[in-house]
């Protein structure tokens, strides 16, 4: 079982895009399920409806799923387990409260040491739990004792020193459980065996593996940490990045198959640059993912959008671009030698179909000649007919006609224009 573990707190990062898009393409490949866990239990952090705008991306995204739950479902087992964590002597009842904690992070800091909890409630006697009864506390799980190693698809083996981990905080205050503790819960509970996740995860690997070992939990899990993506300036791409965010690529007029052909492409070796998802389950290999992260280059993505839009049924484009005849799409395709995504290519196509004003004489000229012209199935002829009823020649004839038939100066070449717009000719012409 294969699982995307979004948390509602934010816009949809390309990153976790892609980690939507792995998981899926991996459990297809091995047949398995894949489910969809909404990490919602930090209520801080939580945004209302973002948990159906990264659904609604999901289903954009072709990236189909078997199931979805919610983590704030699971709290229930989360405190059982934590009891018998407890009753186990796995885990202690912690009162420290949050200013002293945060005075010894201060001196860690100082120090410039890690901070690392230094055990004070773990020997913490029964008595002296029970007298404190009336006292606020959280649940710590009791650090390992043994390194911890694991092995990465990508990154090989990877080992933590039991020292680098402490006693962790497993349930908090108002007895919510924290992000290492309701993951590692869930992932063994929904008997996930294959995680696939952004390599910020990879230093939380550790602290879920010795909570799944506490509870003897030993079916065969394995690991894939995906490099972050680096802006073009080589830094960890941020919210500061427009290009990080998902709905705003879309926004931009980027189509979700080129997106999807970027984020599979990207650090990657693969047998062809321009490919659809459905050819990459054949061939995408997780273990060919580069262990060094790459740059996100919209250039690249620019590229691959303009590929796929002449990829793209034309009818499908044209309604993209707000029209609804398959001429139009081609039409719109002629433009991709001087656009690249649809919201450049939308005002091109419309400024073939807009009113064309000019105080031009042989453009006035030249639409007067037209407006009762008859049709003509071929370009030729139709160029042929209008020079000799204007009486116009070369410059003359060529730019007014250009400006007419596309609202510009310049474009694709007009015998290639005219075949597809030679139906709508008095609308175009106005
Ligand atoms: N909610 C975490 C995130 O969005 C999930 C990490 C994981 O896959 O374990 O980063």
């Amino acid at each position: 079982m294969f699982r995307f573990a979004p948390s509602p707190t934010g816009d949809m990062h390309i990153g976790n895009l892609r980690v939507a898009l792995f998981n899926f393409i991996v459990s297809s490949q091995k047949n398995e399920k894949f489910i969809i866990r909404i990490e919602d239990t930090d209520k801080v952090r939580n945004i209302e409806g973002k948990d159906r705008e990264i659904l609604e991306i999901l289903a954009l995204f072709d990236i189909k799923y078997q199931n979805v739950s919610y983590q704030s479902a699971n709290i229930k087992f989360h405190r059982q387990l934590a009891t018998q964590l407890l009753s186990d002597g796995n885990a202690f009842i912690c009162f420290c409260s949050d200013e002293l904690l945060d005075e010894k992070r201060e001196e860690a800091k100082k120090q410039k040491k890690a901070y690392k909890y230094d055990g004070t409630c773990e020997g913490l006697s029964d008595r002296a739990v029970m007298e404190n009864e009336e006292s606020s506390f959280t649940v710590r799980i009791k650090k390992p004792l043994e390194d911890l190693t694991f092995f990465d698809k990508i990154k090989g083996s990877v080992s933590f020193g039991a020292k680098e981990i402490d006693s962790f905080v497993i349930l908090r205050k108002d007895k919510t459980p924290t992000y290492n503790y309701a993951c590692a819960v869930d992932d063994m509970l929904s008997n996930i065996g294959f995680v696939i996740r952004g390599e910020d995860h990879l230093s939380n690997t550790p602290k879920q593996e010795h909570i799944r070992k506490l509870f003897k939990y030993d079916e065969k899990m394995e690991f894939a940490h995906l490099p972050i993506i680096l802006n073009i300036e080589g830094k960890k791409m941020s919210k500061r990045d427009d290009a990080s965010s998902v709905k705003w690529l879309l926004e931009q007029g980027f189509l979700p198959q080129a997106i999807t052909n970027y984020l599979i492409l990207h650090g990657n070796k693969t047998p062809k640059k321009i490919f659809s998802l459905d050819e990459a389950l054949d061939w995408f290999d997780i273990e060919k993912i580069s262990k060094n992260p790459a740059k996100f280059d919209i250039n690249q993505l620019r590229d691959l959008n303009n590929a796929h839009i002449n990829l793209m049924d034309s009818l499908k484009l044209s309604t993209l671009i707000g029209y609804s005849s398959a001429d139009i799409g081609e039409l719109a395709k002629l433009y991709t030698e001087e656009a690249s995504t649809i919201n450049e290519l939308k005002p091109k196509i419309d400024k073939v179909f807009r009113a064309k004003v000019s105080d031009d004489e042989n453009v006035a000229k030249l639409r007067s000649v037209m407006s009762d012209t008859p049709y003509f199935e071929e370009f030729n002829e139709f160029k042929k007919y209008l020079m000799v009823n204007s009486g116009l020649k070369g410059k003359n004839f060529f730019q007014p006609l250009r400006f007419l038939l596309t609202g510009a100066n310049s474009g694709p070449k007009l015998q290639d224009v005219y075949p597809l717009i030679k139906n709508y000719l008095t609308e175009i012409i106005k």
